[in-house]
């Protein structure tokens, strides 16, 4: 998967969220987006995954601008860079299980979902997800009764059940403990290392970056001003 950015830019009134950022990620890999408050990352993963329109610029996958796309293109789009966010957005009332196949509800009809009248087939896999994360002791439980790091699993392993190559996560400890957080990162690590997805995670702290992430990426006022190796970063070339 070759993955293309040229020149995305958001502009908000008068403020340029994103500004003419560039970048190529030709193999699978683990990106850290750092910067502090303000400095776009979220606006640039809500563009990659067609929540926001770009003022201008493309993103070529495979060649295709997926900027441009329309309806179910769109849609198998959204499902194939599934995102993870700070606050999980979970359903806090529904059961673990249940917020784990909603993954699956642009594939499956509106029925299926409010019926709960999923094919056997989709439950046993939702398990098996929650299982590999160390979650599927949690499955019948509301997902509001659980602590936020097992609830940021609990996300992941929606995200999983696309089947995305790429996982965008827009500060996906910034709600957790110190303990908590590791848990989360290790498991967007292993994520990456087990099954070669390519993990973009908004972060804000640059040691996390430094520890979980292949590539850094840093912004500020909109534009990237840093892009390298965590080796790079430290000894500043
Ligand atoms: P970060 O994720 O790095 O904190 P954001 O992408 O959230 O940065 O925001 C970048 C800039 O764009 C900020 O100045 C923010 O206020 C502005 N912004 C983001 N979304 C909107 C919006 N929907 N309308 C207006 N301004 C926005
Ligand atoms: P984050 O915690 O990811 O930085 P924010 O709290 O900045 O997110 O933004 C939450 C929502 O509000 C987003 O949908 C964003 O687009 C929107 N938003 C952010 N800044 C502004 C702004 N200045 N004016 C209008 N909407 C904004």
């Amino acid at each position: 998967m070759r993955i293309e950015a040229h020149s995305v830019t958001r502009i908000f009134g008068s403020t340029r969220a994103v500004d003419a950022v560039s970048f190529v990620i030709d193999r699978p890999m683990m990106v850290g987006v750092i910067g502090s408050s303000g400095a776009g990352k979220s606006t640039l993963l809500r563009i990659f995954n067609r929540l926001t329109d770009p003022s201008e610029g493309s993103l070529r996958v495979d060649g295709r601008d997926v900027l441009r796309l329309r309806g179910a293109e769109r849609r198998s789009w959204q499902a194939d860079c599934a995102m993870i966010f700070q606050q999980f957005n979970l359903v806090p009332r529904l059961d673990v299980v249940s917020n784990v196949l909603h993954g699956l509800l642009n594939k499956r009809s509106l029925a299926t979902s409010l019926l709960n009248l999923w094919p056997k087939s989709d439950i046993e896999r939702a398990v098996q997800i929650l299982d590999r994360l160390g979650i599927a002791e949690q499955a019948a439980k509301r997902a509001e009764a659980l602590s936020g790091g097992q609830q940021q699993r609990v996300a992941i392993a929606r995200a999983l059940m696309q089947d995305p190559r790429v996982i965008l996560a827009d500060e996906p400890i910034a709600s957790l403990d110190p303990m908590n957080a590791q848990i989360v990162m290790d498991t967007l690590r292993r994520i990456h290392d087990e099954d070669g997805r390519t993990v973009i995670a908004n972060l804000h702290t640059l040691d996390t970056a430094r520890h979980y992430c292949d590539r850094i990426i840093g912004m500020r006022k909109g534009r990237v001003v840093f892009d390298g190796t965590p080796e790079q970063l430290t000894t500043g070339v």
